[in-house]
């Protein structure tokens, strides 16, 4: 049975999608809080039937690497036969000169890991996933699809900062992000409801990683994430949006360098260094540490500001999507965002956002919880390059 395979390393978890030749569903292998004890696999079979583990399978996985070689051996023994004819990966930073997927070669390779300082955090992983799928299926195409390419779109507004320049011409651009959720959110609203893909809708991919995207006509023209996986929201760890002045006072008066300014940033912050409890909203909601609630808060607060700043880019909002770990599972984050916005259109039916439904607006914005997936984008891209 001919396949592709998709891989999606995040920052915390490795979802990995198991396609047909005809693009239908296999298998989906979600692993999540990598590198911590609990880390745990879930394979489904595409009716979402749990896939039996291998005896010898660890209870905890240290790497993304030793969850796709495990993952593999359950996808094999479950698929016998299985031959993956194409690879996919997920790669968070395509530059200034990947605005489409591509198929990976040793020189494109090479220019992606220059992008690292882009995106410390995951193009690393994204670059050792393709070489672990290299080492594992030999010479089996592989293309990489980027985060960065659905927003290359943005007007020079929202593509620049007011830096002098030449910095814009070297790159220094908000790039923007999770643009492989977007893609797969404009793309499903545009058959589901095409009157509200042809509006303005802002969509919050709230996950470990979290940003927002304003869809005017299903194009991307603004994004609350910029240069880096950095700006924007607070994230499980990120520090979102700080003024600059914040990191000069860091260097020139708590007399860090840079790499102790990285992990400040990257690593410490977020919804960690408010709470001091964890960076995962499970943790955080049911905690009873007053921190934690705050943390919460703040974080809800944030996205409120983006919502009306990112319609104000479009001027105009007529659909609010929520997606990512914590928007598609997190009523509560979902009901204090909304609280704040109805002077903009935006309230909700309390009761729907509890059971999940997928609409549960009540005002003039449509308001919606819509399950992302990377992975279809990435396979159906897959497919595409290799056929051309
Ligand atoms: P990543 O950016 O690593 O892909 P995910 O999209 O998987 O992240 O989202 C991870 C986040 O989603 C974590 O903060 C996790 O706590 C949160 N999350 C997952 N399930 C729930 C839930 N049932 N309630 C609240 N938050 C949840």
């Amino acid at each position: 049975m001919e396949a592709f395979l998709t891989v999606n390393s995040g920052s915390s978890s490795l979802k990995l999608g198991l396609f047909a030749e005809d693009l239908s569903t296999l298998a989906m292998c979600h692993v999540d809080r990598i590198g911590r004890r609990e880390a745990a696999m879930k394979i489904r079979d595409a009716a979402g039937a749990a896939l039996p583990m291998p005896d010898h399978a660890p209870k905890a996985f240290a790497t993304n690497t030793q969850a796709l070689r495990t993952a593999l051996e359950v996808f094999q023994a479950d698929f016998p036969g299985l031959e993956v004819i194409g690879i996919g990966h997920r790669v968070v930073h395509g530059g200034i000169s990947h605005g489409e997927p591509v198929r990976l070669t040793e020189v494109v390779m090479k220019e992606l890991a220059r992008l690292a300082p882009f995106a410390p955090l995951h193009q690393p992983h994204n670059l050792a996933g393709v070489r672990a799928a290299s080492e594992l299926f030999g010479l089996v195409p592989q293309v990489a699809c980027f985060d960065t390419a659905f927003h290359r779109g943005h007007p020079f507004v929202n593509d620049a900062y007011a830096l002098p320049r030449k910095y814009y011409e070297q790159g220094v651009r908000r790039y923007g992000f999770h643009g492989l959720s977007y893609d797969y959110i404009a793309g499903t609203l545009a058959q589901t409801d095409p009157d509200l893909h042809a509006g303005k809708v802002v969509v919050a991919h709230l996950g470990s990683g979290a940003s927002m995207c304003a869809i005017s006509g299903g194009k991307s023209i603004d994004s609350s994430m910029g240069f880096t996986v950095l700006d924007g929201l607070p994230m499980g760890t990120r520090t979102g949006q700080l003024d600059p002045g914040v990191m000069l006072y860091m260097l020139q008066t708590e007399g860090m360098d840079a790499g102790q300014l990285t992990d400040l940033v990257y690593k410490q912050s977020g919804l960690l260094g408010l709470s001091g409890v964890s960076n995962d909203m499970r943790t955080l909601e049911t905690s009873d540490d007053p921190h934690a609630a705050e943390a919460i808060a703040y974080f809800c607060a944030r996205i409120r500001r983006e919502v009306a700043g990112l319609a104000a880019s479009m001027g105009g909002l007529d659909g609010l999507v929520f997606c990512g770990g914590i928007g598609e599972n997190s009523s509560r984050v979902r009901a204090e965002v909304c609280e704040g916005l109805d002077w903009l259109g935006v309230s909700i039916d309390g009761d729907r956002n509890v059971q999940g439904a997928r609409d549960f607006g009540t005002g003039k914005v449509r308001v919606m919880m819509i399950p992302t997936n990377e992975e279809i984008i990435i396979a159906r891209a897959a497919k595409k390059v290799l056929a051309s």
